[in-house]
C-alpha cells in the first residue's frame, strides 16, 4: 500500500465521510512498517472529552469494522480499512498530572502526584480552581456558619437602606472630602458618583453625588472602610 493509495484513501474518507465516523481533530498518513496508513485523532473537544465518552464515539467505528476497540486506559484506538486502506480513530485521555496543578488554589498543600485528595471548582473547565480536600471541607463549614452570622442580616437591611438612599442596593464606595472640615485629605466616603459632569478623580461632593456621604476623619480608615464595603458587595445574593 504506496502512501498515495493512503492520500486517496483518506481524501475519500474525508470528503463523504461516514455517519458512524466521530468528529476528528486532525488526520495523518504515516508508514507502518512496509505499508502505509492513515490514523485521526478523536476531536476531544479542548480536552473536556472523557474516557467513557470517547469509548462511545469511538463504538460505531468497532461495530462498523468488526475490529474490536483496542488500547490501555490512557489510549483507545478504533480501527477500520477505507478502500483497503488501514485506519484507525485514536484518543488520548489528558494526563490527570498534567491538569492538575501543583498546589491548591487555597493553601499550600501540594497536589500533582502526592495523592492528596481533591476537587476540581467547574465541570470540564481545565482552568478551574482546584482545592484540597481539607479546604473545601473547611470553606464549606465556614460557609455555613456564614449563613447564620450577624453580618449576613445587617447587610441585608443596609443594602435596603442604600437602595433608598443612593439608588442603589449595592454601591461602589469611594473615599471623598465632605467639605465640612478645612481638610485638604480625604475626610470622608460615599458612593461613586456616577453623573456624566463629575470627574472619577474628583473627590469632592456636589448636588450630583448620592447620598449618604459619611465622615470618616482618619484617611487610612476611610481606605479600609470602602475595601471592605467594595469586596462585600460581592458577597450574598445578587441585586
Ligand atoms: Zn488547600
Ligand atoms: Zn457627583
Amino acid at each position: 500500500m504506496s502512501a498515495s493509495n493512503a492520500a486517496a484513501a483518506l481524501a475519500a474518507l474525508t470528503d463523504d465521510a461516514p455517519a458512524w465516523l466521530p468528529p476528528v481533530d486532525h488526520w495523518e498518513i504515516a508508514r507502518d512498517g512496509d505499508r502505509w496508513i492513515v490514523s485521526g485523532q478523536l476531536d476531544t473537544n479542548g480536552d473536556t472529552l472523557g474516557v467513557d465518552d470517547a469509548r462511545r464515539l469511538l463504538g460505531p467505528i468497532a461495530e462498523q469494522s468488526g475490529q474490536p476497540l483496542a488500547g490501555t486506559s490512557h489510549l483507545i484506538t478504533a480501527r477500520f480499512e477505507h478502500f483497503a486502506v488501514p485506519v484507525s480513530v485514536w484518543y488520548l485521555r489528558p494526563d490527570p498530572h498534567w491538569t492538575t496543578p501543583e498546589q491548591c488554589a487555597a493553601c499550600p498543600a501540594k497536589l500533582a502526584g502526592t495523592g492528596t485528595a481533591f476537587v476540581r471548582l467547574g465541570e470540564g473547565d481545565r482552568n478551574a480552581p482546584v482545592l484540597c480536600v481539607p479546604c473545601r471541607d473547611r470553606m464549606h463549614s465556614e460557609w455555613i456558619l456564614a449563613q447564620h452570622a450577624p453580618l449576613v442580616a445587617a447587610r441585608r437591611s443596609a443594602r435596603k437602606f442604600l437602595a433608598t438612599a443612593s439608588g442603589v442596593e449595592r454601591p461602589e464606595w469611594r473615599q471623598l472630602i465632605t467639605g465640612e472640615r478645612l481638610v485638604a485629605d480625604v475626610d470622608g466616603i460615599g458612593p461613586v458618583c456616577t453623573d456624566d459632569g463629575h470627574e472619577p478623580l474628583d473627590g469632592n461632593v456636589y448636588d450630583c453625588c448620592p447620598e449618604p456621604i459619611l465622615a470618616v476623619d482618619s484617611p487610612p480608615l476611610g481606605a479600609y472602610v470602602v475595601e471592605l464595603l467594595n469586596t462585600d458587595n460581592g458577597v450574598g445574593e445578587r441585586a
